[in-house]
């Protein structure tokens, strides 16, 4: 398998760059943030739990949201490799993310970070905010908060996987092609290696 980590703030373009990377490896695009969502849409159980949480722009509890992801990546028949997006967001994550991964006997191959500043965060989710229909979009405190809650929490799964040699961080600013193009080349210079 190959699998890879796309990383970064609320709003660098992750989700954008993971339709377009996902094909180019055939891999299986996962976000927690979608899966969370679609929850939230059906008002199912977990749904109705994890609303306030989500609306806030906090961290939805470990137990959960690892249970969801193990249940995810086991539903699979022979996957040639995942994509994880808004995933691993805390070190417990992390580690979590690399036991079940190695009970595969499969591991994180690389994790690429998309570098944006904060001000230019909060301008693309307030800009996404008008379509989106997410509550979490509208709001700059929260905004600002669920950045906040990146470089708290999120951002030591960088240094977690740097410690491994397999983190890789790009300009995430620019066209979309050109920013997947970043991506690409991170990922083959990471291959050669
Ligand atoms: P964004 O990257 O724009 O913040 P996401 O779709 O990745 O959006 O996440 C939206 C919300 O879903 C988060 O603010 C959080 O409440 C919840 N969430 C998503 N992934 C995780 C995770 N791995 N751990 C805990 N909560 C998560």
């Amino acid at each position: 398998m190959f699998n890879i980590i796309l990383f970064g703030p609320p709003g660098s373009g992750k989700g954008t760059q993971a339709k377009i990377i996902e094909e180019k490896y055939d891999l299986h695009h996962i976000s927690t943030g979608d899966l969370f969502r679609y929850e939230l849409k059906n008002e199912t159980e977990l749904g109705k739990k994890i609303k306030h949480i989500m609306e806030a722009g906090e961290l939805v509890p470990d137990k959960i949201t690892i249970e969801m992801l193990k249940n995810k990546i086991l539903s699979f028949d022979n996957p040639k490799g995942f994509l994880l997006d808004g995933f691993p967001r805390n070190n417990n994550q992390a580690k979590e993310l690399d036991k079940l991964l190695e009970e595969l006997g499969e591991e994180v191959n690389v994790l690429i970070s998309l570098d944006v500043p904060e001000e230019e965060i909060v301008q693309r989710i307030l800009n996404r905010g008008k379509t989106s229909g997410r509550s979490d979009d509208n709001d700059e405190n929260i905004i600002r908060g669920r950045y906040k809650v990146y470089m708290d929490q999120t951002l030591p799964v960088y240094k977690y996987y740097e410690n491994k040699n397999k983190a890789r961080t790009v300009n995430g600013v620019g066209d979309i092609d050109e920013i997947s193009n970043r991506i690409l080349c991170a990922v083959e210079e990471h291959n050669k290696k």
